[in-house]
């Protein structure tokens, strides 16, 4: 059923690396730093707002434009592009190899935004590997799992969603690429509770690509 993968779309953030590197941490910090600031209320107040925002909207971005007005390329350049992602991420030669060995062409599908999204593939040192980034902002601020956003991207691929994969660690955002008929796959613990794929080792992908050959 896989053998006719023509294109994989890797999420970013806690997919291409891993969670234990602290960059999505460190990001959500200062996320939650912006909120406190820039809506005058206490950390924990704008922790909650961080989280709740995230979990109803796919990005808090989305979420913060939508209930206080605040423009998404406001909200990134004051928090997530303020991290160090050198700091966290290191290049990983394993992933470099496995992803070249991959015959499809590989995309990233994320709700992080351009210049953040660059870096990390960068640090990661696969970003020559990558042929194109769809982020929150070529989606005119649209996050995953929006519907909108995947009709996006299969429109600029080109590419029938059946011979299109998605993997992510996230697995509310696999649902709309599964019910458009994009082969989906979950990467990291825990196993998803849906009809997905599960790859528990990112570095696998080609052993579960040939299994499903
Ligand atoms: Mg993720």
């Amino acid at each position: 059923m896989m053998g006719g993968i023509d294109v994989i779309l890797f999420d970013l953030d806690n997919t291409l690396y891993h969670p234990a590197s602290g960059l999505l941490e460190a990001g959500d910090e200062t996320i939650t730093r912006f909120i406190s600031e820039r809506l005058n209320i206490p950390w924990e107040r704008a922790n909650e707002m961080r989280v709740r925002t995230w979990r109803e909207y796919g990005a808090t971005a989305r979420g913060l434009e939508i209930e206080c007005g605040i423009p998404q390329r406001q909200f990134f350049a004051g928090s997530i592009e303020q991290v160090c992602v050198e700091e966290y991420i290191r290049p990983h030669p394993e992933l470099r190899a496995m992803l070249q060995s991959l015959p499809q062409r590989l995309y990233v599908f994320t709700n992080a935004p351009c210049v953040y999204a660059a870096r990390t593939l960068q640090a990661l040192g696969i970003a020559d590997l990558i042929s194109g980034v769809f982020d929150i902002e070529t989606t005119g601020g649209l996050p995953k799992p929006e519907c909108g956003c995947y009709d996006q991207v299969l429109e600029a691929m080109g590419v029938p969603a059946g011979r299109i994969a998605l993997l992510e660690d996230t697995e509310a955002n696999l649902t709309p690429a599964a019910a458009r008929g994009m082969v989906t796959i979950k990467v990291g613990p825990p196993p998803p509770t849906d009809h997905h794929l599960y790859l528990e080792d990112l570095l696998d992908l080609p052993k579960l690509l040939s299994a499903h050959a």
